[in-house]
């Protein structure tokens, strides 16, 4: 689950989000210090922080990391440098803010932090998590407060960070620091600071830090994966009931899969796989079948609660892929097969296109899977399955669309295609090798 708290420096942002995380048991993340922490490596090289192709050029050297020091404190690392206190600085303030408008740094940026934000629960907070790096966040807040209010905390703020600049320091020159920041923040041709539509906005000017933590926390959905229709339940674990019985199926790799949209691909030989990739699947999943399925007495109505979805022979590709869309903006999960059909003889083909194309479409992660054992137990060629036999479904770590983004989009399908193709491969590679240590 994700908690996006965005707003302009001296709301309280960085103190309530940890203290939100801090609550709730999740990972807490500050994005002003990434952009801070590289703005202290542009520093340290000398770069000119005004030249954005020059700064661009130092984000592949950027090596970012969190850590606790020996205090059991967090502490930021730039290529194995601690830079927790430094970057603090108001004039790390200001250079952050300069190439924090750079599309090039921001690109960056983002990545990483989607890629920290699918690790684990977590609160980001920054200026663009609800409008940018996590539109589909399961909380969103935007906090506000008065300028010469903010403009004090922060100035405290300072003084007790860099008591040795407490002198130097002056309230209307933090106060003047701020608006340029809030002028470039807000100005910035991409992803300027603003509410989301969605955000609940918090004005903080008259509240203490636990109120506004507590407000966050109602907003809190307890549980963060939907649950499941109790008729998708019943038939769920009835199916994972009969394929454990009959045909000893196995489960591996559950860690790989993680809430909300994405696309489960897998290898397809038999009538066999559907369930068995739902019943092995802890999340509700959908798929598509064809319309003549539903006419067929109690097959139908069995899929109808499995969550399948008629196709009609005379439906268009392009209709069938907007309604696949919009199931995934609907956070979603969606089983597809990309060989197209079930396989002759057992092994896998190559695949189709299409589910690269909806991946990048819906900016939603494939799941990769394997299944072995459902070519014996009901092959395309008989007309009645076999009741026993050995089963083994095995999930793969997942494929993110935004690592093909920056190529041309037929490039990025074919790209993606392949990725795809490859980890079934290795997945069944491991089945093979005897199932060692956790799936690739
Ligand atoms: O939040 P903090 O003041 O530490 O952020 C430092 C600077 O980094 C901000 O002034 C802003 O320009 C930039 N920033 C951003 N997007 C974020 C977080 C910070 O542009 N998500």
């Amino acid at each position: 689950m994700i908690v996006a708290i965005d707003g302009p420096s001296g709301t309280g942002k960085s103190t309530v989000a940890k203290s939100v995380a801090a609550r709730l048991g999740f990972t807490f993340f500050d994005t002003g210090a990434m952009y801070r922490s590289f703005a202290y490596w542009i520093l340290k090289n000398g770069v000119p922080s005004t030249h954005p192709e020059e700064v661009s050029k130092w984000i592949s050297s950027f090596q970012f990391s969190i850590t606790k020091n020996q205090e059991a404190e967090r502490a930021y690392l730039v290529n194995g440098i601690d830079v927790t206190q430094e970057i603090r600085s108001p004039e790390i303030s200001s250079i952050s803010s300069q190439i924090a408008t750079y599309p090039e740094v921001r690109k960056a940026m983002v990545k990483m932090q989607r890629r920290f934000g699918r690790a684990s629960n977590a609160v980001f907070e920054g200026r663009d998590m609800g409008t940018v790096v996590f539109p589909d966040a399961d909380v969103k807040i935007f906090l506000t407060a008065n300028p010469a209010i903010r403009a004090e905390r922060r100035y405290k703020e300072l003084v007790a960070k860099f008591p040795d600049l407490s002198e130097e320091l002056r309230l209307d020159q933090v106060m003047q620091e701020m608006a340029d920041r809030d002028q470039n923040d807000s100005n910035r041709s991409i992803s300027p600071l603003r509410q989301a539509p969605d955000a609940l906005l918090i004005d903080t000017s008259d509240l203490t830090i636990d109120q506004v933590v507590e407000r966050i926390l109602a907003q809190v959905p307890k549980n963060s994966t939907p649950p499941m229709k109790w008729s998708y339940r019943l038939i769920h674990s009835l199916a994972h009931f009969f394929f454990r019985a009959f045909f000893r199926l196995k489960v591996y790799g559950k860690e790989h899969l993680r809430p909300g949209a994405g696309l489960l691909i897998a290898n397809h030989t038999s009538n066999y796989d559907p369930p068995v990739l739902s019943s092995s699947c802890p999340d509700e999943v959908h798929f598509l079948a064809k319309e003549s399925l539903f006419q067929v007495p109690l097959l139908g109505s069995l899929i109808r609660i499995l969550n399948a979805h008629p196709v009609s022979r005379s439906s268009s590709d392009l209709h069938v892929l907007k309604e696949m869309i919009q199931m995934l903006s609907q956070g979603k999960k969606l089983i597809v097969f990309p060989e197209g059909k079930r396989s002759p003889d057992g092994t896998l083909h190559p695949f189709e296109r299409g589910f690269s194309f909806l991946s990048m479409k819906a900016k939603c992660p494939i799941f990769p899977a394997y299944i072995q054992g459902t070519y014996e137990a009901w092959p395309i060629h008989r007309k009645i399955p076999r009741l026993f036999g050995k089963i083994v479904c095995v999930f793969g770590s997942p494929i993110e669309w935004d690592d093909f983004e920056d190529l041309p989009k037929k490039e990025a399908e074919e790209a993606l295609q392949k990725r795809c193709f490859e980890a079934i491969s290795a997945l069944k590679e491991w089945i093979d090798e005897g199932a060692k240590g956790s799936s690739p």
